[in-house]
């Protein structure tokens, strides 16, 4: 009797919610933003407003395993806030997604639209899962029945999912097809990051690490730093990571460190980028084995003597604990929340000029907006088109940045949290408050 083994012996969601050895994400979040409110002098009931979820999913997904036996899932779909447009952000699968965590990430994608000026709002989405313990077909049933639970969620002028840890083009395809299995018809504006044939952007899969790039380089004239004498580390080597690093390489920086989940590699030398990303995709998208470097850790990467750091795995990886040992003279956050706010003291004040995620990693969602753009007129541009857009778009966001760091002597973190509330903020002071 499968039901009765359920009910006694398991609780509901197969994978118990871990328990965190670090900072909660969403209160990392809402420090950032108090600096900020006080700053922009925020009324108290905006301030309510602004750091509460407009709406918070939680669904149950079972899925069918390939042995025949159904197990339960946790998915998650937070709405963080829609006021400057539909919401939008992306969906992770990782075994530790949990509520808070995506609650955090719903509330940066509302800053990090406002930042760059896309006319999204911000979500989140997540399943408890570990992807690389499931076949195909099981995340195939398990992104389709997501999509199905949360199809009045969804939608081109509603909610736009998009990938982010462990979801790919192939993913979002899945999310498509049963959206509009749904509405019968098809509806690619739905979800962005999907495969160009489908109505994807050319230059979406790399946009994150190319505005990484960007801000990188931007930070480094304003700081006098030469691309061709700095050295960089990069953690994570995932679609933000690999084209962060590639893309630095190609414009004459070293790159003398990159990780993974199976460690770090190092050569003072220079990595050859390329070769490491045809590695991985001949080795089942890990670096394990990769010879032509030197085996490190993952504290020895974050603490290695470069010029940029690049953090582009999963948040909290920068704490009280590392921060002071920190040699970088440029952070650019690729991941989202990589820094824990105690963090952002020790680099403050030992002079580390930090790109703030919801800046450098801006790239992606920017690409995003264009792809949705380009699925509703059923108009695609060229490569060079999205680029030369994409590199403005994050050039100007930077400079705005910048100045409003300066403007209120602050670092580029707050300047960034200043300029996208203040933006929501005035945005909700126009519409007014409904009832
Ligand atoms: N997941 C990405 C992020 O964190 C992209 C979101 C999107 O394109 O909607 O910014």
């Amino acid at each position: 009797m499968p039901f009765k083994r359920n009910l006694h012996e398991r609780s509901v969601y197969q994978e118990p919610a871990p328990i965190r050895d670090h900072d909660d994400p969403f209160q990392s979040m809402v420090e950032r933003f108090d600096i900020a409110a006080e700053i922009l002098e925020l009324d108290p009931g905006f301030y309510e407003y602004l750091i509460t979820p407009s709406r918070v999913h939680i669904t149950a997904v079972p899925v069918v395993q390939d042995n025949g036996r159904v197990k339960m899932y946790e998915g998650i779909r937070v709405i963080h806030n829609e006021v400057l447009g539909p919401s939008k952000g992306g969906i992770r699968f990782a075994p530790d997604v949990d509520i808070d965590e995506v609650k955090a990430l719903a509330a940066w994608m509302t800053w990090k639209c406002a930042v760059v000026g896309v006319p999204f709002g911000g979500a989140k989405g997540g399943v408890r899962c570990n992807p690389r313990e499931m076949s195909a077909g099981e995340v195939e049933r398990l992104t389709r029945r997501y999509t199905a639970n949360l199809i009045d969620v969804f939608g081109p002028d509603r909610d736009i999912p998009a990938p982010d840890m462990n979801t790919n083009a192939q993913i979002m395809a899945w999310i498509l097809d049963t959206y509009s299995m749904h509405s019968r018809r098809t509806e690619n504006a739905v979800v962005t990051g999907k495969p160009i044939l489908l109505g994807g952007s050319a230059g979406r899969k790399e946009a994150t690490g190319r505005g990484v790039m960007t801000v990188t380089l931007a930070a480094m004239e304003r700081e006098g730093m030469r691309p061709d004498q700095s050295t960089v580390a990069v953690q994570g080597f995932g679609n933000v990571g690999s084209i962060a690093a590639l893309l630095l390489a190609e414009q004459g920086c070293k790159v003398v460190a990159v990780s993974d989940i199976s460690g770090g590699y190092y050569n003072a030398d220079g990595l050859d980028v390329q070769a490491m990303i045809d590695y991985v995709e001949a080795n089942k998208g890990s670096l394990e084995g990769y010879q032509q470097a030197d085996k490190i850790s993952n504290d020895e990467l974050l603490t290695l003597d470069v010029d940029v750091l690049v953090p582009a795995a999963k948040e909290d990886q920068i704490t009280k604990q590392n921060a002071a040992d920190i040699q970088a003279r440029i952070i650019a956050e690729g991941a989202n929340g990589p820094t824990t706010p105690a963090a952002d003291d020790i680099l403050n004040s030992n002079g580390v000029v930090v790109i703030p995620d919801i800046l450098a990693n801006a790239g992606g969602v920017t690409v995003s907006y264009f792809e949705w753009v380009q699925d509703r007129q059923g108009y695609f541009w060229t490569l060079d088109r999205v680029n030369r857009r994409l590199d403005r778009s994050m050039r100007q966001a930077f400079d705005n940045v910048y100045d409003a760091a300066e403007q209120y002597d602050v670092s580029l973190r707050i300047g960034a949290y200043v300029l996208g509330i203040d933006k929501v903020a005035t945005a909700l002071q126009m519409r007014g408050i409904y009832g």
